[in-house]
């Protein structure tokens, strides 16, 4: 490393109130030069908030690389002594969090193996107590949000005050478009049951692949996410974890000079006016909607009586066939997703059947 200047690192309890926050850095630690290298070009971006590097890696399968362990440790030290940056590190057990803390890590994260195992959560939180760090905290890989509450809980209890949400996804089954669905519902849940509490977007574990990460953190901060974690490596195709997603530190600065950073609110009477029109018609739909909801499950208690009094059973599968059918046809000139109309009719349906259900039992 030529570069010699020497910085003192920004606190991270200031760090994490920024807003946007960009965290960056490699998937994985690799070697001294990687992390150095990386570190001083996500530095000289100037658009870095906080250096990223995992030491320690939970792999889905034995075999492949799992971190450089804790001498990788000394790596990140020196980087955020040369370049000022904060840095964050994955922890999963207590071990972890005491190595990492030795060696002046700034902000842990749980990650997404973790947060789904309440003893590792409990170890880790455990291991917290007494200790003033900012702690992130990923979506659990399955999609459950009661699962990564009791992930917050747990850090919460153990006296830790600055907790912030990461959301990166979750594991489906078979390929699709994302290596982890984004569920976005889910994550928009989280922040409306935890106001106030910081919720950043990780576009690189949700696409898996780097052709589409502008348009998913686009997509966060149009939903008002607090910020993004991108992974970035200086050469990318031969990183030793997640090499399909990573991007170099050019081009961490050209994504994020990329993204159009609306504003959260503005000041003008004549937008809130519009904006209040709007609303209060979107209500009304709604209003309306639930009428007719209403309307549909009375029709559904008829056919349930109906079949009840000729002894038929109730869920008949060409019949959800048909409905699928119909509505897809309807819908698509409305420019409704068969993606949307499947997950609402299914609801919808549902609902019905436990109506019919419920008077067929009676
Ligand atoms: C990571 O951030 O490199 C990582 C392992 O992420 P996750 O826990 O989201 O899989
Ligand atoms: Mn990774």
């Amino acid at each position: 490393m030529e570069t010699t200047i020497k910085k003192a690192p920004l606190i991270a309890s200031e760090v994490i109130k920024k807003r946007p926050l960009i965290i960056s850095g490699p998937c994985s630690a690799e070697t001294e030069e990687q992390v150095m290298e990386t570190a001083q070009q996500l530095a000289d971006t100037g658009l870095v908030d906080v250096l990223r590097a995992g030491i320690w890696k939970p792999r889905t399968r034995p075999g492949s690389f799992e971190g450089v362990g804790t001498k990788g440790l000394p790596w990140l030290q020196q980087a955020r002594k040369q370049t000022g940056l904060p840095v964050a590190v994955e922890v999963a057990t207590a071990k972890q969090v005491e190595d990492a803390l030795h060696f002046d890590v700034d902000i842990l994260w749980i990650g997404a193996r973790t947060t789904v195992n309440p003893f590792s959560v409990q170890e880790v939180a455990d291991a917290l107590r007494g200790v003033k760090v900012p702690v992130l905290i990923k979506n659990p890989i399955n999609p459950d949000l009661e699962l990564w509450i009791g992930a917050v809980e747990r850090v919460a209890k153990a006296g830790i005050t600055e907790i912030g949400l990461i959301h990166r996804g979750f594991s489906n089954y078979g390929n699709t478009e994302y290596r982890n669905a984004p569920m976005w519902h889910l994550a928009i849940e989280m922040k409306r049951r935890n106001p106030g509490m910081m919720l950043i977007n990780d576009p690189s574990h949700i696409c898996g692949r780097r052709d589409i990460l502008l348009e998913v953190a686009q997509k966060a901060i149009d939903l008002d996410f607090d910020g993004i974690m991108v992974e970035s490596h200086i050469d990318p195709d031969n990183a030793w974890s997640d090499a399909k997603q990573q991007i170099t530190p050019g081009q961490i600065k050209e994504m994020i000079n990329a993204i159009h950073w609306r504003k959260e609110d503005v000041n003008s009477e004549e937008f809130h006016q519009v904006l209040e029109k709007l609303r209060q018609q979107i209500n009304h739909l709604d209003d309306e909607m639930m009428q007719i909801l209403g309307q549909r499950m009375k029709v559904a208690e008829k056919i349930g009586e109906y079949k009840k009094n000729n002894d038929v059973v109730i869920l008949q599968t060409n019949r959800w066939n048909e409905i699928l059918e119909r509505a897809y046809k309807k819908a698509d000139p409305l420019g409704l997703s068969k993606e949307f109309i499947t997950r609402y009719l299914d609801a919808v349906h549902m609902e019905s059947i436990n109506h019919q259900n419920r008077i067929m039992n009676s």
